[in-house]
């Protein structure tokens, strides 16, 4: 029998370490889901996700997309935050992806964004943590829109530059307002 999702988080390191699990949050209805790589300071306190700077960033594209937090869910790779924001280890994919697999079982979204190069990568590599590697940067697919099936959804990925790297590397910011642009016509084309 497979393991319990909830009960694979719970034997990682990092959700020994966290305050509080990060499930997700918006709509478990919705049509679009936006996945990041891992909760940080504020996200472990306060248990949600992007409620930080990079959140600003992201309820800032959600306005300009002409989205609500009640019409997407939002959630991450991990759902716990690793010690001083440190990249996820694949060990700790593998463990805590289950949950998140599960998640868009149910929710079932049409449209998934996700945000940077984990989340991105792990979509590419069809849920293969090990594949991860292999897959191409989010600087060379940001904004390519991909069909994909993934566990047995059709779902159009939109990879997009994690709303935390345009707050350091600026001269993303125009690349980003176009993507933008292709988020919205996206999901103007997608039977919500
Ligand atoms: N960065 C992420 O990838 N996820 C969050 O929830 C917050 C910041």
């Amino acid at each position: 029998m497979e393991e319990d999702p909830i009960e694979l988080v719970k034997q990682t390191q990092i959700y020994k370490n966290c305050t509080n699990i990060v499930v997700g949050k918006g709509n478990t209805s919705a049509d679009i889901m936006f996945i990041g790589e891992a909760p940080g300071k504020n996200e472990d306190e306060q248990g949600l996700p992007f409620v930080g700077k990079a959140g600003k960033n992201l309820d800032d594209m959600l306005a300009k997309v002409g989205l609500s937090l009640n019409e997407v869910y939002i959630a991450n790779i991990l759902k716990c935050r690793p010690p001083e924001n440190r990249n996820p280890l694949p060990e700790e994919i593998k463990a805590h992806t289950p949950w998140l697999i599960k998640q868009i079982k149910e929710i079932k979204p049409k449209v998934i964004c996700s945000l940077g190069n984990y989340a991105t990568k792990f979509f590419f590599a069809d849920g293969e943590v090990d594949k991860m590697d292999e897959q191409p940067g989010i600087t060379s697919v940001h904004g390519k829109v991909r069909e994909i099936n993934f566990r047995g959804l059709k779902i159009k990925l939109i990879p997009l530059f994690h709303p935390a790297a345009i707050i350091y590397k600026r001269d993303l910011l125009p690349l980003w307002e176009k993507d933008m642009e292709i988020v919205k016509r996206e999901i103007s084309q997608t039977t919500l």
